[in-house]
C-alpha cells in the first residue's frame, strides 16, 4: 500500500518537469501524482503537455469516423450497459453491408479513418471480417482500418491485419489483477487481456490500451499502475475516459469518475508518451458540455464523432445519457470543426497516423509489456 499523503504543489510540479522530460517516473511518483492532484497542478500539467503535442501534432486534431457495428456482446463486464446480463435493452447488429454504406457516407464527408467498434459478437467471424476489411479498402482508398472488436486469438489478429487492418484499440481497462478482477467475472482474466495487447504489437498493429476513470473500487494505486504500464508499453493510442454508470448494471449505483481527474490524466500520458494519439472521448463530452475542447487542452488530439446509422446509434448504450447527437454526429463536422476553431485548434480528417522518429521506432521493436 503507497503512503496516503500528498505532496505539496512545488513537489509535483518538480515530478512533473521530470515527467516532461524523461517520460518515466517510478509507479510511486505517478501515485502521488494522481493523489495529490488539484486544479492548480491540473493546469500545470497542461501547460507542460500541449507544448509536447504541439511539437509532434502542431494543432490538428484528427477526427475519426466511429462506427459501432454490433451491441450484442458475450462478456459481462459488469460496468457495460451492453453486457450479456442485460436482457432490457434493445440489441442491434450492422450487416456488412450498411457498415460499407456508413464508410463511404463517411469517405464522403472527407473521413480518412473508420473506426470498427463492437461487442464481441461472434457474428463476425474472421472471413466477415476480412472480407468486410478489404472492401472498406478497396471503396474509400488511402483510409486506414481500426478494430475495436475485443479479446481475440493471435491467428485471428493476423488475419484481420493481413487484410488490411491498420490499428486495434483494446482497453486494458486496468492494470492491476485485483481490480480488474473487480470489474469483469473470473472468466474474463487480465492476463488475457495483456496476451491480446502483446499479439497485437507483435503482429504490427497501432495498438491504442485505455481504462475508466473512478471505476469502481479504483484507487490511487491503480492509477499508478495504469501510467506505468503506459509508460512501458508505449502504446500508440489511449483511450480513457470518466466513469459513467449504468442503470442495468452492478454498478448502477456507482458515482461517476471526474472530469477533472480525466483531464488531469490526459495530460500526465501526454507527458508520459509525447508522440501518442489521445481522444478526448465521448465520456467526457457526456460529462461535461465543452469537455471534449477541456480535453484538447489538457493534450488530448483526436475526436471520434459517431458514423453509425442514425436509428442505431441511441442502441450503443455503454452508459446512462451517452452522446451521440449534435458534435457528436459525423453530419455535423462543421460544427466541430468550428468549436476546435474556438479554442485555436483545426480538425483533420487525414489518416492521421501516429509518429514516431527513427530511433523511436526502432527502440520500440520487439519491446515486450
Ligand atoms: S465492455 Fe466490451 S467486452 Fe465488456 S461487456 Fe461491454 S461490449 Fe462486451
Amino acid at each position: 500500500m503507497s503512503e496516503q499523503k500528498k505532496a505539496p504543489f512545488e513537489e509535483c510540479a518538480r515530478l512533473l518537469d521530470q515527467l516532461a522530460n524523461t517520460h518515466s517516473l517510478s509507479r510511486e511518483e505517478y501515485a502521488l501524482l494522481v493523489r495529490s492532484a488539484s486544479p492548480e497542478l491540473a493546469s500545470y500539467a497542461a501547460q507542460k503537455a500541449v507544448p509536447l503535442r504541439k511539437q509532434w501534432y502542431g494543432t490538428d486534431v484528427y477526427l475519426r469516423g466511429l462506427i459501432e457495428i454490433s451491441s450484442y456482446c458475450r462478456n459481462d463486464c459488469f460496468y457495460c450497459g451492453i453486457r450479456r446480463g442485460n436482457t432490457s435493452c434493445e440489441r442491434y447488429r450492422l450487416t456488412p453491408g450498411q457498415i460499407l454504406d456508413c464508410c463511404e457516407r463517411g469517405f464522403a464527408l472527407g473521413f480518412r479513418t473508420f473506426v470498427l467498434q463492437g461487442g464481441e459478437d461472434a457474428f463476425y467471424t474472421d472471413a466477415i471480417l476480412c472480407e468486410l476489411i478489404r472492401s472498406i479498402k478497396e471503396r474509400c482508398p488511402g483510409c486506414a482500418v481500426t478494430l475495436s472488436l475485443g479479446e481475440r486469438s493471435r491467428e485471428s489478429y493476423e488475419q484481420l491485419f493481413a487484410a488490411g487492418a491498420d490499428r486495434y484499440l483494446l482497453r486494458h481497462e486496468t492494470a492491476d489483477p485485483v481490480h480488474y478482477a473487480k470489474l469483469h467475472p473470473p472468466v474474463q482474466t487480465l492476463e488475457n487481456r495483456m496476451r491480446c495487447l502483446r499479439d497485437l504489437r507483435e503482429i504490427g498493429y497501432q495498438v491504442g490500451c485505455g481504462f475508466m476513470v473512478g471505476s469502481p473500487y479504483q484507487t490511487d494505486d491503480c492509477l499508478a499502475a495504469d501510467l506505468k504500464f503506459i509508460e512501458e508499453f508505449q502504446p500508440d493510442m489511449c483511450g480513457i475516459g470518466p466513469f459513467i454508470p449504468h442503470h442495468a448494471t452492478p454498478f448502477a449505483q456507482c458515482p461517476a469518475g471526474s472530469v477533472e481527474q480525466t483531464l488531469f490524466l490526459l495530460s500526465v500520458i501526454r507527458l508520459i508518451c509525447p508522440h501518442i494519439l489521445l481522444p478526448a472521448t465521448t465520456a467526457l463530452g457526456t460529462l461535461s458540455s465543452d469537455g471534449r475542447e477541456r480535453g484538447i487542452l489538457a493534450g488530448a488530439n483526436v475526436i471520434m464523432p459517431n458514423l453509425s446509422p442514425e436509428e442505431d446509434r441511441g442502441k450503443y448504450e455503454l452508459y446512462d445519457n451517452k452522446l451521440y447527437t449534435g458534435a457528436e454526429a459525423a453530419e455535423h463536422r462543421r460544427r466541430l470543426e468550428e468549436r476546435l476553431q474556438a479554442i485555436g485548434y483545426t480538425a483533420v480528417t487525414a489518416r492521421g497516423d501516429v509518429r514516431y522518429s527513427k530511433i523511436e521506432n526502432e527502440n520500440l521493436k520487439g519491446k515486450n509489456i
